[in-house]
């Protein structure tokens, strides 16, 4: 299909600096869990990319130097690290874009476990997170050696293959940043005090980066225009406009922001798509430069209302890049139908606390492109002359009917309900989940072109049913419930009294029931459900309390830059909050509490109780079917595999993959050996 007019613009080259990025997706530096631990395989998903139409493809952050080493990230610490980083550069040159690095050095939120050195800061102030560090206070020779190592890293980088430089002054984490920040920065010399003095770092390494490379390279700002913490922080009235003027054509291209972290990539739950906009909306007015910023932007018609109405040139993604890698290129074929939107999760960005290579809800080939060789557009012909039946379309059972279609298989989707989904239609209907719904539409959407799936809805498989369809391979994905008697981490085995009629489960309530208030939520699960269904019965008017034998609600969340906002949001909504205690019992009355430390017990009076602890796989079908192996011969079936929750309950990023890896090995039993490549470690000579 050709290309819509109307999206033209989008694919106008546009200078940045000495170099020319060939149109106007620009993805972001974002952490990937993969860094320099695997680094062909982060060099990979780069290129793939760049594959998909990102004409300006960066890094993660990049430390510059030891006294400033951060897990899981990228580093350029001297010329021992051009190697590995020149594979990320020449997988993106491979598709004629430009490779990015975005240099780091996070001061006094360096962790340095691995260097040892003290982190170092504008002022003596504590260090990174709660870890017992304190940062020292930056002298003369200080700031002179990092502006010397700051331009020594841009001459390595060059040597890198790299063709922007990214000067880091976002997300708090960098000493630009720190020195600009007046909570940061107490100094009285000329680089405290005075906006001018708080910039003079910035524009220092700004320049001195111009004047190492910038015949040759474009100079990029990165910069956080606005902190959300009020007068205490860098504000869009303040700091964040006069720094933007005071610098406004030194570098090539601005890349603008919310600081931070969790204030700029914020899930769907809490923020709309471009929700930055008002904050970065005056950044084209002070400079003639270019000007990027993201805002998960998925829809190409808001892409050019951006760039015709003045607020950007480039449309920058770290997340809907990772989504769909191949977004640019889609639109540029005119295949809008075929993106594949991030929904706004936050399970990539658990990828950089967990240090493994992120994984996607939407995109189950992210983090897959080298060990494994999984393309997110491409996928291998079917091999012989399998027909498939799919039972159960939700996450799973939709990814594993997309893609054995999208290889050629024959595929019958079977679906008990009158609606496709599953859970991501289930869950979507609770408040600010509405985007979990893309899972479900993306992948009908896909199959709905494939005359080779047939969908067939209100059709609850039996066993007899399953056996009767003349299909040779049987994907059960008839995905998982909440439990209802409370067995989770705390408890091992059924609480009292949670059989009775006043005991509910997380599914009951997206089903539509009103438990009567008072309500105890008893959440041992630990991630975003409880406090969705906590909100949801909040809405409504009930009474809830919330009860986690976690020190917070929600830990996990942590992960997903969302744990402050969920318990801020469930304080608001007047839910009470009990924390390191475990429901013991219920009764008719209540539910008896136990802390978690001490044992002790109190009661508490409520009128119903809603379980949110751990999922049971449904998969009577499943045992049922492999209960009569010679049945299963005789119906022609050579293999029946589970995928999804009813194989392992877990998260719908994990239920897609399934779903992809079954399409791929046809479900086939575990191999021995880990079946993807691994990264080789090179032993360096002992003495
Ligand atoms: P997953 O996350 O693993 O995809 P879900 O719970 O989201 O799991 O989806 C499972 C789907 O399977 C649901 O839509 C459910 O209605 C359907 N299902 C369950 N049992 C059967 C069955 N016997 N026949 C057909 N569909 C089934
Ligand atoms: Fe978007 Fe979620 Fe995928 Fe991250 S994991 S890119 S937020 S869909």
């Amino acid at each position: 299909m050709a290309r819509d007019p109307r999206y033209d613009i989008l694919f106008e080259p546009i200078k940045i600096g000495p170099v020319t990025a060939r149109n106007r997706f620009y993805q972001v530096p974002h952490c990937n869990g993969g860094g320099r631990q695997f680094p062909t395989q982060t060099a990979v998903m780069r290129g793939v990319k760049a594959e998909g139409g990102w004409a300006v493809v960066c890094t993660e952050q990049c430390d510059i130097h030891y006294s400033s080493s951060t897990p899981h990230c990228v580093r350029l610490w001297d010329e021992q690290d051009i190697a590995y980083l020149a594979r990320m550069t020449e997988q993106v040159h491979r598709h004629e874009s430009l490779a990015g690095v975005e240099f780091v050095h996070m001061g006094y939120h360096a962790a340095c476990f691995e260097s040892r050195e003290p982190p170092m800061a504008p002022s003596g102030r504590a260090g990174y997170g709660v870890a017992p560090i304190q940062a020292r206070a930056m002298d003369k020779t200080d700031i002179r050696n990092y502006r010397r190592w700051h331009r020594t890293a841009a001459l390595n980088a060059r040597k890198a293959g790299f063709d922007i430089i990214v000067v880091y002054a976002g997300h708090d984490l960098s000493l630009p940043m720190h020195f600009l920040a007046r909570r940061h920065n107490q100094r009285t010399d000329e680089y405290g005090g005075s906006l001018e003095n708080r910039a003079r770092l910035f524009r220092e390494v700004l320049e001195e980066t111009k004047e190492a490379v910038g015949d040759t390279c474009g100079v990029v700002v990165r910069f956080a225009v606005e902190e959300l913490l009020g007068e205490g922080g860098v504000t869009v009235g303040a700091e964040g406009h006069d720094v933007v003027a005071m610098l406004a054509e030194i570098p090539d291209l601005w890349d603008v922001n919310c600081a931070e972290w969790e204030n700029d990539s914020i899930t769907a739950r809490f923020a709309e798509e471009g929700f930055q906009e008002p904050y970065i909306g005056f950044v084209k007015k002070l400079t003639t430069k270019p000007v990027v910023a993201v805002g998960r932007y998925t829809s190409p018609d808001r892409m050019v209302s951006l760039i015709r109405g003045g607020v950007l040139d480039m449309i920058g993604a770290a997340r809907a890049s990772i989504a769909d890698p191949f977004l640019p290129k889609k639109i540029e074929e005119g295949r809008i139908e075929d993106i594949r939107e991030c929904i706004g999760c936050n399970v990539c960005v658990s990828g950089e606390f967990t240090g493994a290579p992120m994984r996607c809800t939407q995109n189950p080939t992210q983090g897959e492109e080298w060990r494994r060789g999984w393309h997110p557009e491409r996928i291998p012909a079917k091999e012989g002359d399998d027909t498939v039946l799919v039972v159960g379309a939700g996450p799973a059972g939709l990814e594993a009917a997309r893609a054995l279609g999208q290889r050629g298989y024959k595929v019958t989707l079977a679906e008990a309900t009158s609606e496709l989904g599953g859970r991501a239609t289930r869950e979507a209907r609770l408040p600010g989940l509405a985007t979990w719904a893309r899972v479900k539409d993306y992948r009908i959407g896909q199959i709905a072109k494939m005359p080779n799936v047939e969908v067939y809805r209100g059709s609850r498989m039996t066993a007899a049913e399953v056996r009767e369809t003349g299909c040779s391979l049987v994907a059960v994905a008839t995905g998982a419930h909440w439990r209802k008697d409370g067995v989770g981490r705390v408890h091992s085995f059924p609480i009292p009294g949670s059989e009775g009629a006043n005991v509910f489960t997380a599914d009951d309530v997206m089903a539509g029931t009103l438990p009567e208030g008072p309500v105890v939520l008893f959440d041992d699960e630990h991630f975003y459900l409880a406090s969705v269904v906590a909100e949801a019965l909040a809405l409504a008017g009930r009474q809830v309390i919330y009860v986690t034998p976690q020190g917070v609600v929600a830990p996990w969340s942590t992960f997903t830059l969302e744990q402050g906002r969920i318990q801020r949001r469930l304080l608001e909504r007047g839910v009470e909050i009990v924390v390191s205690h475990s429901v013991a019992a219920v009764d008719r009355d209540g539910v008896e509490l136990a802390c978690v430390y001490t044992g002790r017990k109190r009661s508490r009076a409520c009128r119903s109780v809603v379980m949110v602890t751990s999922m049971a796989p449904i998969d009577g079908l499943y045992h049922e079917l492999m209960a009569d192996e010679n049945a299963l011969a005789k119906a022609g079936i050579r293999r029946v595999a589970r995928i999804g929750d009813c194989y392992a309950p877990g998260l719908i990023a994990a239920a897609v993959q399934q779903g992809y890896k079954f399409a791929r090995d046809l479900g086939a039993p575990m191999p021995e050996r880990a079946p993807f490549r691994r990264e080789n470690v090179e032993l360096a000579a002992l003495a």
